[in-house]
């Protein structure tokens, strides 16, 4: 039998996929293709464009796990055909699911009653956790106004002007109104006084955050609970408080065990956390748990019959993977509270190292708190000269992904860098991305400085270019100012 030596097949299966026509075909990016193509080369060409993003691991930007086990990937991999919405014939991930509910619960001091089960459930992430929560507050309070024969029309939350994107989101679909507090230049998150003082009878929670993205600082929900009580008493109203501990919640119990913040307040009433920060498990999980079932209105849940027994569900999608529950059940039984605790240790000795090298340049204020997540933000002393945008940007020649944005109102005016410490940011990564930093800030200071002498060199032509570097610095501010709370600040 003759082998023809144009046919398709002959150029599927012996040439190697780069000798093959697909590589050199440009890709459809509007039309789905008429034809197929083979798989190596589908696979081949999606990994080979893949290249271009960054790599996970050196992306310091953001609070999401990026390592995980061998182990675990495995029972990932395994379980990446599971529907989770499928509880009655995946039983057992819906078990681990309510087991994970109860072990956060119990990790947050919820008053959890004889049966040991605590009232919660997984999301996709902690904004999905938020909107289940802030829907909650909305419909108790909407119910209460009504028994009283008074107007529900006019919702509010009140936060810090620090709030993450999901909060606005949250304010805008489902129509409450968000009051924020605004900060001032060297506090960054939600001053309790200021808060309550907003706090009117149309307010449905005051949402505190620990962790703010900003800075990674925890704010004072102990003293918010005080003042909050103080004012509820005065005016007869219930308000609630709401904990948004996407970052903290696995952060505090481990390394500030005697901080109080979570459910040994009285008027916590939900927290929200994620389990693909600092809960140590691939996008996208995240949790809400409430204090009781009276918190959750039981019109907002559906029951599902599984089993003969009775699972109630309260989400806003119906279908998705059930990788990620099975990936958090593995890290709880797996680390422990132990292993948790020594996590974050090394996560808070990194921070340490990497600030010390910091402030040994001298070019910087360290802008995040001791305590806290652990994070560095930092903002240039001087930044006449250069910014913190010029060193976010030189520094991905490195391989670094390091965010600089400016802060929230009312301290736009300043600029700051951020680096997220993970549990695969290890000593001698911290070493080398300040050696990094240092050729940087070198490099930005020593071409600024060939740049004033050719000024005082010849006036005209700089002046140009001074006029032309500005510009760029301006362009390169707005685009962060754009940007800054729906891409890098994650
Ligand atoms: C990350 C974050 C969120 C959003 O959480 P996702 O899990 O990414 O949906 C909300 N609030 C705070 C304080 C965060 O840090």
């Amino acid at each position: 039998m003759a082998i023809s030596s144009t046919s398709v097949d002959y150029d599927q299966n012996l040439h190697s996929t780069f000798a093959s026509r697909y590589v050199r075909a440009s890709l459809p990016r509007f039309k789905m293709p008429d034809q197929p193509i083979p798989k190596d080369a589908a696979y081949q060409i999606i990994n080979d464009e893949l290249m271009l993003d960054g790599n996970p691991r050196l992306n310091l930007a953001s609070f999401v796990t990026t390592w995980m086990e061998p182990e675990c990937d495995k029972l990932i991999m395994a379980s990446l055909n599971k529907n989770y919405v499928d509880m009655d014939e995946y039983p057992i991930t819906t078990e681990l699911q309510n087991r994970c509910v109860n072990m956060i619960a119990h990790l947050f001091h919820a008053p959890i009653g004889e049966d040991d089960t605590a009232v919660g459930v997984g999301t996709v992430g902690s904004s999905e956790a938020i909107m289940l929560a802030g829907l909650a507050f909305k419909r108790k309070w909407q119910a209460k106004r009504k028994s009283q024969g008074k107007p529900c029309n006019n919702p509010n939350i009140v936060t810090g002007s620090n709030v993450q994107v999901c909060w606005e989101k949250f304010a805008r679909y489902f129509e409450v109104e968000l009051k924020e507090v605004k900060l001032k230049e060297g506090y960054y998150v939600m001053d309790p006084t200021k808060a309550v003082e907003m706090v009117d009878e149309n307010t449905i929670c005051v949402a505190a955050i620990l962790g703010s993205t900003m800075t990674g600082e925890f704010e004072d929900v102990k003293l918010l609970n005080e003042l909050l009580m103080e004012k509820n008493s005065k005016t007869g109203w219930d308000t609630p408080i709401h904990v948004d501990a996407a970052s903290g919640g696995f952060v505090a119990p481990f390394l500030y065990p005697d901080l109080e913040w979570d459910f040994r307040l009285p008027l916590v009433k939900s927290i929200n956390v994620s389990g693909h920060k600092y809960g140590l498990v691939y996008p996208g999980v995240g949790w809400v748990v409430w204090r009781n079932k009276e918190d959750l209105p039981a019109e907002l849940v559906f029951h599902i019959n599984y089993l003969g027994s009775d699972q109630p569900t309260f989400t806003l999608n119906f279908s998705k993977g059930s990788s990620q529950i099975i990936a958090q059940y593995y890290q709880f039984i797996r680390l422990g509270f132990e292993g948790y605790k020594q996590i974050m240790e090394n996560c808070r000795e990194n921070t340490r190292v990497l600030r010390e090298g910091l402030e040994k340049t001298g070019r910087f204020n360290i802008i995040s708190k001791d305590i806290g997540v652990p994070l560095l933000a930092f903002s240039l002393k001087d930044s006449s000269r250069y910014t913190v945008f010029d060193i976010s940007e030189s520094l991905r020649r490195f391989g670094w992904i390091i965010p600089a944005y400016t802060m929230p109102p009312d301290a736009q005016h300043i600029s700051v860098l951020r680096v997220v410490i993970r549990e695969d940011f290890s000593h001698s990564l911290a070493d080398r991305l300040i050696v990094d930093i240092v050729r940087v800030v070198k490099e930005l200071e020593a071409a600024q400085q060939t740049h004033n002498t050719s000024i005082v060199n010849d006036g005209e032509v700089s002046e140009h270019r001074v006029r032309e570097m500005q510009r760029g610095i301006t362009k390169y501010w707005r685009r962060f100012v754009n940007d800054k709370k729906t891409s890098s600040v994650c």
